[in-house]
């Protein structure tokens, strides 16, 4: 390494940010600091930040997320571990194609352009990040290996094909994302009312590990309970049964509806099925068949919770456990794709069939209480606790729970039903009909079917030479030169598949990348894998909590089913950072939201339109709302590691955190002071001054170093950032207080040491000061320091001197000092002995450990 010239440093009056934090960052980047080492007999540590969507600006949310990795990684790095901590770019999908749209160029241009501007502006922010493994998920060499590992995937028979519905624009005559579908279910681009349409696409069989997906997460214990919970909810496993009902005078259909709750089998008071269950057939009525079809319209509309519509059909269905009547009703809320396309209505006992049984009238029936006494339903709300049953015949009295076990057996025995398992989890839909995104690698071959394509054939390129059309926006199923190709088995004409990945996809795999991001034959070698992963240290934010995690974690299980690599789970602590978020001027009346520039009176914010006064709401930063602060402008005025420590300083990483001018400057105010104190020292400003107590302040000044090292150390292992910088406060705060009292030597090891506890949070001051106090190395490549237990015991106190009561003096005292000594130095003090006066002494009452009470 090459090595700074202390002679070359001159030590500025003043802390002037612009001056220090570019030189040290490109001299970071010369000597390569933060290259990946990995050494054979070095722990490892890999950090990972939640790589960024190249939009094209840096915003206050990267900041905070890439902060916080950057601390946690610096902080290993400082505690000898061989550190891992990458970044890269998550640069396929729609926002980049859109825009490449209306500027009527290439995605990738669009694409590249944002990569650059935005890799300089976090170069500005000082990451301690390893820029050679650097990638974007749309380059050749990355999805090239996208690609290799569907096809593994497809291998293992996780991969199929199969139609489903799709948003269908009728005007553009082309697929929308569900993004691209507004409120009222019309399209975006032209206005026109979508359709639902069906499409020949590509899943990932995610249900195959549904179990193991939700039994692991009880392992993830260095993740946030929520998430974890988010991803349970997400799989929704949910043990019940099916159940067979009969129908009345029809021996050719049955409607077999799933439950959780077979308990409740006597409430039923109704089935409602979905309306295009296959029971509507038989019905003959032209009114109701005309309310059918107005049902299904409704139920095609749009994702959006659905109206709970519905009508009588008049068939009946027979209750196998009673065998009562019970009316079969046709509803909007009944989905086709969740079990059966049937549901037993139990309005006592589900609040969804509640509220639908109130709105018709329907009857309700409790077979489930508290007190098995109160036979009657007088609720406001379902009760859907867990309790005892009534009416319901032979079984009253018994627990719901046993309930479910014995009507299960009797299911089984009678044939009408039987344990079933089911989960919300639905197979991985990666189909997108878009051009900016990692080809799917198959042939559709009209004898032979589809063909993946041969490993040593890829990357299957995306064709850079399309013509950008905004009426058309799957570009590839347009260029025949692409999509023809000759069969690879019977050599018949056939077509390329057109569809691109969900970038999901892209994303689900990159953290495997990295520690192998120089290889160009293979996606990841074994051994590296297993030797890097899981990522000790994961930061993002709480809206990946469920589609990239789950995503993630079922694409390292199947590899690893592949024998790919060992791992089992990607992620060993998760740590989701809060928002960022300002101020806000919001006129209530109209809901508008007014930018900063148009109020006149901060402290009385007024619509300059209408007059009335505007509500200050603390929001997430948008430029809808006029809140986003830039960056950049935060930089350029106070320097990096100001922003990094107000960032760090004003919330726990998990929580929300509101933007304020006022702190952001007290930062800068602290930096300036700690500044100001090595400049003092440097220049012999603050050399040693005679004190009579000079052992105490000693003592006093490593106890608070040793204190400082203890708790920023536990801080940052918890992830409290924001109390460690607390601690650095309270540590800087004894060295103003104490350092001119202290040996120079002493003053140079409390200096060094407190350099090295701040390089996490500062890492430009800090080097600078580090290299000003003399040394040659950066302050980033020394040891963290140890603290010794045996300095932070207090063994000396504060003695408390009154005379008559009042207090006239404070000494301090050794623990272990005996009473007559106590007395023997209370009343050799200057001060005592002027406020005696010669008096007489009449007592001296003392309270050991605080106060000395003397009575004249
Ligand atoms: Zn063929």
């Amino acid at each position: 390494m090459d090595k700074l010239n202390n002679s070359n440093l001159t030590f500025k009056k003043l802390y002037e940010p612009n001056l220090i934090e570019k030189k040290w960052q490109t001299k970071w980047s010369k000597d390569n600091l933060y290259k990946t080492k990995d050494s054979e007999n070095q722990e490892k540590f890999y950090a990972l930040s939640m790589f960024p969507y190249p939009s094209g600006n840096l915003h206050m949310g990267h900041v905070r997320n890439y902060v916080i990795t950057d601390v946690i990684a610096r902080y290993q790095k400082l505690k000898g571990k061989d550190v891992l901590h990458p970044m890269g770019w998550d640069a396929f999908g729609l926002p980049a194609e859109n825009a490449a749209i209306e500027r009527g160029i290439n995605p990738a241009l669009w694409t590249k352009d944002n990569i650059l501007h935005m890799k300089s502006q976090l170069k500005v922010l000082g990451l301690s990040v390893d820029w050679e493994k650097e990638f974007a998920t749309c380059n050749e060499d990355y999805y090239k290996w996208t690609q290799f590992l569907f096809l593994e995937l497809f291998k293992s028979g996780l991969v199929y094909k199969k139609k489903s519905e799709v948003n269908w624009d009728p005007i553009d005559k082309t697929v929308l994302a569900n993004e691209q579908v507004d409120s009222e279910g019309k399209s975006w681009r032209s206005g026109a009312i979508v359709e639902k349409k069906l499409l020949n696409q590509w899943y990932l069989k995610i249900t195959n590990y549904a179990d193991e997906l939700l039994d692991d997460l009880k392992n993830l214990t260095g993740w946030p309970e929520r998430v974890r919970t988010m991803q349970e909810n997400w799989i929704g496993k949910s043990i019940g049964a099916t159940i067979k009902f009969n129908l009345k005078n029809n021996d050719e259909i049955n409607l077999n509806v799933f439950t959780t709750r077979i308990d409740t089998l006597f409430g039923v008071t109704y089935i409602a099925v979905s309306p295009n269950h296959q029971v509507t057939n038989i019905i003959k009525n032209q009114k109701l068949k005309d309310k059918i079809c107005y049902l299904r319209k409704i139920i095609k509309k749009n994702d959006k919770e659905k109206e709970k519509i519905g009508f009588n059909t008049g068939l009946k269905a027979i209750n196998p456990i009673n065998n009562k009547e019970i009316p079969i009703w046709v509803a909007s809320y009944v989905l086709d794709d969740y079990g059966t396309g049937a549901v037993m209505g139990v309005p006592a006992h589900d609040q969804r069939d509640f509220e639908f049984a109130q709105n018709y009238k329907i009857d309700i029936r409790k077979v489930i209480t508290k007190d098995i006494k109160d036979l009657n339903f007088h609720d406001r709300n379902a009760f859907e606790e867990n309790g005892f049953l009534i009416n319901s015949d032979n079984y009253d009295g018994i627990s719901n729970y046993e309930a479910k076990k014995k009507f299960i057996d009797i299911a089984k025995n009678e044939g009408w039903g039987e344990e079933k398992i089911q989960y919300k989890l639905r197979d991985w839909l990666i189909s997108r009909q878009r051009y900016w995104g990692c080809p799917i690698p198959i042939i559709n071959c009209s004898k032979c079917g589809p063909i993946p394509v041969e490993p040593r054939n890829l990357p299957v390129k995306l064709p850079r030479e399309v013509k950008i059309d905004s009426n058309k926006i799957n570009f590839l199923n347009q260029s025949n030169e692409w999509q023809n190709i000759k069969c690879p088995i019977c050599g018949a004409s056939s077509k390329r598949e057109s569809d691109t990945m969900d970038t999901f996809m892209c994303s689900s795999w990159y953290f495997l990348r990295y520690p192998c991001a120089e290889l160009n034959d293979r996606p990841f070698v074994k051994e590296k894998i297993n030797k890097w992963l899981p990522v000790d240290q994961y930061v993002g934010g709480v809206e990946h909590a469920i589609l990239h995690l789950l995503y993630a974690r079922f694409l390292t299980k199947a590899l690893k089913d592949n024998n790919l690599f060992d791992i089992n789970e990607p992620f060993k602590k998760l740590l989701t950072q809060g928002m960022v978020q300002s101020a806000a001027y919001k006129n209530k009346n109209t809901g508008k939201y007014i930018p900063l520039n148009k109020i006149k009176d901060i402290n009385n914010p007024i619509d300059p339109d209408d007059n009335s006064k505007l509500e200050i709401l603390f929001e997430k930063m948008s430029k809808s709302k006029y809140n986003g602060i830039d960056p950049e402008t935060v930089i350029n005025k106070y320097g990096a590691d100001t922003a990094r420590m107000f960032i760090l300083f004003k919330a726990p990483p998990e929580k929300d955190l509101e933007w304020g001018d006022s702190d952001v400057e007290g930062q800068f105010r602290f930096l300036s002071r700690v500044w100001k104190l090595y400049y003092e020292y440097i220049n012999g400003l603050s050399s040693e001054k005679k004190n009579i107590q000079k052992d105490d302040k000693e003592k006093n000044l490593l106890r608070a170093m040793n204190i400082a090292i203890k708790e920023v150390s536990h801080d940052i292992e918890n992830n409290q950032f924001n109390t460690a910088i607390s601690e650095l406060m309270k540590f800087y705060n004894t060295i103003s207080q104490d350092f001119k009292y202290v040996s120079s030597n002493l003053k140079k090891i409390v200096l060094q040491n407190f350099c090295i506890l701040l390089a996490p949070f500062s890492p430009h001051i800090s080097e600078e000061l580090f290299h000003l106090l003399g040394s040659e190395d950066s302050v980033h490549l020394q040891n963290w320091p140890k603290y010794d237990s045996k300095a932070i015991i207090l063994n000396s106190y504060e003695l408390v001197i009154q005379i008559n009561g009042k207090v006239r003096d404070k000494i301090n005292i050794s623990k272990d000092t005996s009473e007559d000594i106590i007395k023997q130095k209370t009343l050799e003090s200057p001060t005592v002995i002027k406020w005696i006066d010669n008096k007489k002494i009449r007592k001296i009452i003392i309270v050991k450990g605080k106060i000395i009470n003397i009575v004249v």
